[in-house]
């Protein structure tokens, strides 16, 4: 058999393995193939050559390697009860190492004042160190056996392979099975310019040096190639897909700058456009003008930058090329608010708007659905609802999403199927995203920046007070709403609907009744669970000035736009995100008004959150604290559970990673700029480690 075949084969024939061992590693670890177990990379490894001292051990130390003599072997229990304690000295301490399990073959082979290498993981049991089934060898043995590995690797794994002594060792043994049997065929597409360029070593040494390192620079050296794969890998599918869309589908062309765009520029614009909002409108433009392909571009860009006004330009040359446009948000709130300040900014002009939501009921769903598809409405804003299937239009061809992060891919997929040819895509970040998510997640997609806000906002103040503070907080509130100010209270709800959280927020509402009395103030409450038709009232009543404080939920979160608020009073600040805060913080400091936001913990935080707090007292920059969010949680959990796990990378890790992924996105530009054909090398061959790739991370046909 080749060897390409051969990792295609179950571990289950391989000597040590087996049916019940090859279930496990399937179930546990989603490992099917040879080729699989082969990417069961180790992540660190024990340097064999060093012992620890017995009395230096602890904990958190993990896996140790002891050497020293047994001091006594006790025997006791009976039945399922029954234990092997060993007590090994070394001369700076003394530990117990414990079985449960193989008891009657080690009571015979441990002999008393023999030396032994032993390699385990020590658990504290009522203050006493112990290790439980650790691997026992004699000093003689370990010397013979590990001649030439000095670098023993740790694999991960589970608490059941554990139980089943699938364990380190284990892997060790197999993949040098694997590798010896596959000796020297283990494919590499990668081009050997490429290889040489970047320094890589080929992809069996890599395969070798991950599993079996003779040094920890081999280690590195190979790590580095395969985590260089899988980075490549990614920018070759992002890439590769881009090009096959652009190639596939011509784009509207929108290249007619009328009566709109100039009416609406000249008369209706109530301000200055930055010179960023300018540069990415004509990012835009070149795009769905002269371009001729379909645009898919990611607009980037902090809280308050005016990103509304940019999507508004882009629908309203689409209307001039005779194209209809859609906007569609996350919420019910936002798409409420969208429609009505795009009615507003486009008073007097001829430009028919329609809002569709869960809620317009069927008569009016009717009417406005049979204007949608004669062509009636020009723009069409709305929630979710815009892309079910009943929604036509006679010719679509601009598909904004706002705040895209809330929105899965599929819901792209479905506005894309909306037109024929598909309409050029629009995609709105809440909040800046970090670089490498940028190339990676939305690595497929054009980028457009807005880094500059609009002129004469003060930046917010942010501060961080605990309840204790509590008297002062309110004092303060009253003497902002005593200069025509409004007030967000905003309380953590992480479930609508969650009732513990519900309660509190009620009671909060309460409290904040009382220390706001009727009728000097007036408070509005906003929550998920509202009936649709008084969330409508209870914004209106807020938005127009009516209510001088908004007690609400994170719905409010996104988007909401109210220039006259200036004051963000978070509750509990130490169960947001930081994305969520800087985005809760964001709906103040809208107008001329100098802004506040308050953080209100119990007590003084401690951990993460205190440093989420701190982070966000720092610093008003929105692309900082995207870099900060990325460095605190991680990639795996960004601005919430659309994006969480979505590379789930092997090797390579979002925070620490920028250059590689930089360096490897631009190697492949170069080649795809260089070759086109698919059927010859270098790209069949780099189609098809993509694909081998890709089957390894569940995730990336799902990528933006
Ligand atoms: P976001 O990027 O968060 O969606 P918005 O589009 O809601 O921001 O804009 C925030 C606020 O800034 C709005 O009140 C908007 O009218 C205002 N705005 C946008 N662009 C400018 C500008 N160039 N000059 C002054 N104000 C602007
Ligand atoms: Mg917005």
């Amino acid at each position: 058999m080749d060897a390409h075949r051969l990792l295609q084969q179950s571990p289950e024939y391989i000597k040590g393995v087996g049916t019940a061992r090859a279930t496990l590693l399937a179930r546990e670890l989603n490992l099917h193939t040879w080729e699989d177990v082969l990417h069961h990379f180790p992540f660190r490894y024990i340097d064999r050559r060093k012992f620890q001292n017995i009395s230096e051990i602890h904990e958190q130390l993990g896996m140790v390697q002891l050497c020293g003599w047994l001091r006594d072997v006790v025997h006791s229990g009976t039945g399922r009860g029954q234990r092997l304690t060993a007590w090994l000295t070394d001369g700076t301490g003394e530990v117990a190492l414990v079985w449960f399990q193989g008891i009657d073959r080690l009571f015979g082979l441990l002999k008393l004042g023999q030396e032994y290498v032993v390699f385990g993981r020590p658990v504290a049991f009522r203050n006493e160190l112990s290790l439980p089934h650790p691997e026992i060898t004699t000093r003689d043995r370990f010397v013979e056996q590990g001649a030439g590995q000095t670098l023993y690797p740790v694999y991960p794994g589970t608490e059941k392979l554990r139980k089943n002594r699938l364990e380190s060792r284990f892997f060790s043994q197999i993949t040098r099975f694997i590798l010896d049997k596959t000796h020297g065929e283990v494919l590499d597409y990668l081009p050997s310019d490429i290889r040489k360029h970047h320094q890589l070593v080929d992809r069996q040494a890599a395969l070798w040096g991950i599993h079996h390192p003779q040094s920890e620079r081999e280690a590195q050296v190979a790590r580095h190639r395969l985590k260089f794969d899988e980075l490549f890998y990614l920018q070759f599918g992002l890439l590769h897909n881009k090009i096959k869309r652009q190639s596939g589908s011509r784009g509207h062309r929108f290249v007619h700058v009328g009566e709109m765009v100039n009416r609406f520029y000249s008369e209706q614009l109530p301000f200055k456009l930055t010179d960023a909002q300018k540069r990415v409108i004509r990012e835009i433009r070149a795009d769905m003008g002269t371009g001729g392909r379909q645009m898919n571009r990611l607009l980037q860009g902090d809280v308050g930058s005016g990103k509304t006004i940019v999507a508004l330009m882009a629908m309203l040359l689409a209307l001039d090329n005779g194209f209809q446009s859609c906007l569609m948000a996350p919420t019910e709130v936002l798409a409420v608010q969208h429609f009505q300040s795009l009615c507003e900014l486009l008073h007097n002009m001829p430009v028919r708007l329609a809002l569709l939501t869960g809620n317009v009921r069927t008569k009016e769903r009717k009417v406005l659905l049979n204007d949608l598809q004669i062509g009636k409405i020009h723009i069409l804003v709305g929630t979710h609802a815009l892309i079910e299937p009943p929604v036509v239009f006679c010719q679509l061809g601009l598909a904004i999403i706002d705040e895209q992060h809330r929105f899965g891919v599929a819901q792209r997929a479905a506005l894309w199927a909306k037109n024929v040819p598909p309409p050029h895509i629009l995609v709105m970040t809440a909040t800046p995203i970090p670089r490498t998510l940028a190339m990676t997640q939305y690595g497929d997609l054009d980028l457009s920046v807005i880094d500059e806000l609009p002129a004469g906002r003060r930046p917010i103040m942010t501060r961080h007070v605990t309840d204790r503070q509590r008297l002062s907080v309110f004092n303060f509130l009253r003497k902002q709403i005593a200069m025509g100010r409004q007030i967000y209270i905003v309380y953590p709800m992480i479930e609508e609907g969650d009732d513990e959280q519900m309660k509190y927020l009620m009671d909060g509402y309460e409290s904040v009744s009382r220390a706001f009395p009727i009728p000097d103030y007036q408070v509005s409450i906003l929550h998920g669970r509202m009936r649709p038709d008084d969330k409508q009232m209870e914004m209106q009543r807020f938005v127009s000035g009516q209510t001088h404080i908004m007690v609400a939920t994170t719905v409010i979160e996104v988007g909401v736009n109210v220039p006259n608020a200036s004051v963000m009073l978070i509750e509990n600040a130490e169960r947001f995100g930081l994305s969520q805060l800087h985005q809760l913080r964001g709906r103040v400091g809208r107008g001329a008004d100098q802004s506040y936001c308050l953080l209100m913990t119990a007590n003084e935080p401690r951990g993460e959150s205190i440093r989420r707090i701190e982070a966000l007292c720092s610093t008003t920059d929105g692309f900082k604290i995207a870099e900060i969010d990325l460095q605190l949680r991680g990639p795996g959990d960004l601005s919430g559970t659309q994006q969480s796990g979505m590379l789930d990378l092997l090797l390579a890790d979002l925070r620490t990673d920028e250059t590689l992924i930089a360096e490897t996105r631009q190697a492949v530009e170069h080649l795809l700029a260089r070759y086109t054909d698919y059927s010859q090398p270098p790209l069949r061959g780099l189609l098809m480690g993509y694909q081998a790739q890709k089957s390894r991370h569940k995730n990336w046909g799902e990528i933006s």
